[in-house]
Parts: C-alpha cells; sequence; structure tokens
C-alpha cells in the first residue's frame, strides 16, 4: 500500500544550486519551526560546477570563495583593459562548500529529504499536491519552490546557449598570476554565428580554471571544445608539456528571451534557471539565485509568501532581446560589442547592469555605448517578432504551451503573458 504524502510548509523541488541556497539562507535565518522538505533523486555533493559572479565582498560567501579579484581583465584583438571593479569583486565559489553548508543546514533545519524525482504539481490555491513522475501522491505542501530545469513558456525570438568546456590545470611551477583574473578574452577564433571567449581564473600561482565559451546557437562537439581549449592555451603561451588537466568541467546555459514563468500557480515559486534567474545576455545566474534566496529567507523567518522580487526588471530583459537579437542575425560583433560596453562605462555600472540594479538614467548610459544603427534595427526587428507573436499566438509550437509538470485547479494561475 502507497504510504500517505509528507505534509509540510515549504517543499523544495529540485536540490541544485537555487535551492541549497535557499537552504543555507533559511539556516542563517534562525527559521526553526517550520516544516521543509527537498526533493531530488539526486542528493548533490562534491564538485560538479564552478561558480564564477560578481558581489559586494562581506557576505555569507566570503569564507566559502576560492578566490576572488578586485580587478579583471576584458581583451579584444585591439585592446588589452585591466579594469577595476571597486567598490565590487570578481569571485569563484565551488560548488562543494555550497552543498555542504546547505547539508549543515538541512540537519538544523531537520529537513526531510525526499530522493524521488517530482511530476506533476496540482495547486488549489491553499495547498500543493506533489506527484511522483508515475502519479502517486508524494508530499503536500503550503508553498513550493520548484527549481526543476525547464524550458521557457514559449520558445524565445532567439534561443542561444552559453556552452563551455574549462580545464583546471596543475602547473609543475608558479606560472599564473593569482592577482590577474581574465574575465573575458576574445582574442579566440570567432564563430561564424556567436562570439567566442576565454578566459582565466588563478586560484595561485600553479592552478588555475582555464576556459572556452560560446553564446551560440548550437553545442560543438567534444573534439572541437578540447581543440578549442588548446588553442586557448596556446594563444596565452602556456606549455601544455608543464600542465595536467586535473578537471575537466562542461555546462551549458539557456541565453534566450523565452519567457521563464516564475509564478506559475498562486503557491508555486520557480526558482533558479526555471524562474528566470539566468540573464539572457551573458547567461550569469549565481548574483540571482543568491540575492532571491536571501528575499525567500526573510520572508519565511517574518512569516509572509516565500516570493522574490523578479531576478531582472522588464526593461533589462527587452534590452538583452535586442542585444541577442543583434547578435544573432550579425547586425553587430561580438568582441566590439562587448569591447565598447566595458570601454565606455565604468565597470561596476556594467556590472550592476547585469545584475538589474542600474538606474534609468545608467540604462541609457549603457544604451548609448552601443553602436546606434544596428541597434535601431534590431530593436524594429524585436518590435515586428512582438506584433507577429500577438497576431498569430496560435502558431506557438506544441511544447510552448504550459506543460503538464504544473496543472493547477485555480484560476488564478491563469495569468496574462506579460511579454506579448
Ligand atoms: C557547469 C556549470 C557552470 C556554471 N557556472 C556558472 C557561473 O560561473 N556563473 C553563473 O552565474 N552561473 C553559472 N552556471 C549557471 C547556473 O548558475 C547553474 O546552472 C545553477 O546550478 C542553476 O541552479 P538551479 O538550481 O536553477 O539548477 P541546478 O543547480 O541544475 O538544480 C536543479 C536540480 O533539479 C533536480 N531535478 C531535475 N529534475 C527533477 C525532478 N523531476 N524532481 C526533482 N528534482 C529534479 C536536479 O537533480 C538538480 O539537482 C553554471 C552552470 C553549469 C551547468
Amino acid at each position: 500500500m502507497d504510504s500517505p504524502p509528507v505534509d509540510v510548509d515549504l517543499a523544495l523541488v529540485g536540490g541544485g544550486g537555487a535551492a541549497s541556497l535557499v537552504l543555507a539562507a533559511l539556516d542563517r535565518h534562525g527559521v526553526r519551526d517550520v516544516r521543509i522538505a527537498v526533493v531530488d533523486p539526486v542528493h548533490r555533493r562534491g564538485q560538479d560546477r564552478t561558480w564564477a559572479f560578481w558581489d559586494q565582498p562581506g557576505n555569507d560567501l566570503d569564507e566559502l570563495l576560492s578566490a576572488s579579484w578586485s580587478r579583471v581583465e576584458v581583451v579584444t584583438p585591439d585592446l588589452h583593459r585591466t579594469l577595476d571593479l571597486t567598490p565590487l569583486r570578481y569571485a569563484m565559489l565551488r560548488s562543494g562548500p555550497i552543498y555542504e553548508r546547505a547539508a549543515e543546514a538541512e540537519r538544523r533545519l531537520a529537513v526531510t529529504r525526499i530522493l524521488a524525482s517530482a511530476g506533476r504539481v496540482d495547486d488549489d490555491g491553499e495547498r500543493v499536491l506533489v506527484r511522483t513522475g508515475d502519479g502517486r501522491p508524494l508530499l503536500r505542501t503550503r508553498w513550493l519552490l520548484d527549481s526543476r530545469p525547464r524550458p521557457p513558456r514559449r520558445p524565445g525570438r532567439t534561443n542561444w546557449l552559453q556552452h563551455f568546456r574549462g580545464w583546471w590545470l596543475t602547473a609543475d611551477r608558479p606560472i599564473f598570476d593569482p592577482a590577474r583574473a581574465v574575465l573575458m578574452d576574445f582574442r579566440t577564433p570567432q564563430p561564424t554565428r556567436g562570439v567566442s571567449f576565454g578566459y582565466v581564473l588563478p586560484v595561485d600561482s600553479r592552478y588555475a580554471l582555464v576556459e572556452y565559451t560560446e553564446f551560440s546557437p548550437d553545442l560543438l562537439s567534444g573534439a572541437a571544445y578540447d581543440a578549442a581549449l588548446a588553442g586557448y592555451r596556446d594563444l596565452l603561451g602556456l606549455d601544455p608539456a608543464r600542465l595536467t588537466v586535473t578537471e575537466v568541467e562542461n555546462g551549458v546555459i539557456p541565453m534566450t528571451d523565452g519567457p521563464f514563468e516564475a509564478r506559475p500557480s498562486p503557491r508555486v515559486v520557480r526558482l533558479g534557471t526555471a524562474g528566470g534567474a539566468t540573464r539572457p545576455s551573458t547567461g550569469f545566474t549565481f548574483s540571482a539565485m543568491h540575492r532571491q534566496a536571501e528575499q525567500v529567507a526573510s520572508a519565511v523567518a517574518d512569516g509572509r509568501p516565500p516570493v522574490p522580487a523578479p531576478a531582472y526588471p522588464h526593461r533589462h530583459l527587452w534590452m538583452d532581446a535586442v542585444a541577442l537579437r543583434a547578435l544573432d542575425a550579425g547586425l553587430v560583433d561580438g568582441p566590439d560589442f562587448f569591447g565598447r560596453l566595458f570601454d565606455r562605462n565604468p565597470a561596476s555600472r556594467v556590472l550592476r547592469f547585469l545584475d538589474g540594479h542600474t538606474t534609468v538614467a545608467e540604462d541609457l548610459a549603457v544604451m548609448r555605448s552601443t553602436r546606434l544603427q544596428p541597434m535601431v534595427t534590431a530593436t524594429v526587428a524585436d518590435a515586428a517578432g512582438r506584433l507577429r507573436d500577438r497576431l498569430a499566438p496560435a502558431r506557438r509550437p506544441a511544447w510552448a504551451v504550459p506543460p503538464p509538470v504544473v496543472g493547477s485547479a485555480s484560476p488564478g494561475a491563469e495569468r496574462a503573458d506579460p511579454d506579448r
């Protein structure tokens, strides 16, 4: 006979990056009398990814960082820039310490961990029933934080990916400068459609993460990533005979103007990439997840609904949609686009813009730093695309209608599409 569903106040479905940050924040806020469950078929531990992000020093992550830098380099074929990020820092955090902190938090919060794959979700406006993949009731909760990976509600007008491979390199003698992190180095051969760059994040003089990244529509083969990385290593003048590849890191992150639905029904909140925390123009996600985790935890601690503010303002998502379209259509050259952004704005303004924290006046300054004519063309094309979607919603492909993972018995779950 099936056991009755677990009954909790707050359930986290998906126990990866976003959920780990929420657990750590709930613990930090001293939440103790809330019944919490985590559902994930995998209990994440150890190093499965490395997060690089910027933030203000002096927060809960300080002691977990592998490295941080107050200066970073942005390199284009014509110019080598060293950017002072003060008062911000660029930071590297490996997943191990975050998963460990989340595990400690789970113990203190007396979390019920359910190793299972969640399926359909039914929200009646008061409680949410989470089922297993084959439809059996798994748990009932007052609030659900869902971070399972999922596509946007409809495909974007531009659908790129940030895809990359990184090598953790150990050298047989000091060859890296731990004070010099390379944020983006566009001297890599550029793909016909898309943008590529390398970067270097040194932890110490003999140990660094060197990555090759593309912003483009399609993935490469494993051999092509290796060849691109070897090419970048040679460009940096690193002697392969003195280096050992100790770990390899691969990743794919969506870069799309397709809308991620953060609140699909009254008591379901989506977090992480699924909730729109990934910035479409860059793929950076971590800072928004960290910010939203703090907002969720402080709301729970105050007895308020655990609903964070949107990850980015609507106008920034529009600006990203236009930028993605301009890059995709080849209206602007990627290295020139990013180079101008950093040449014509203080670095901290660019980073605050990418975090969604700039004022409208600062946004205008950011917009002015791009080439006018191609961006006007992309803006007009974006507006035409929106109009076409509005006039012909029936042309949307089947997978773009809300998928069956979330079902809601509440009429409140049906919301107008703010993107249309
Ligand atoms: C290798 C890599 C490196 C990255 N580096 C950076 C970076 O440097 N900076 C940055 O800002 N962003 C980075 N990102 C992007 C983003 O920060 C990460 O993907 C981040 O982990 C997203 O967190 P998440 O919780 O949304 O998803 P995840 O961390 O992927 O967690 C999703 C969880 O859902 C679980 N799940 C899936 N299906 C089900 C189901 N049916 N039921 C229950 N659970 C389920 C999965 O097992 C997983 O644990 C990187 C991504 C990758 C893949």
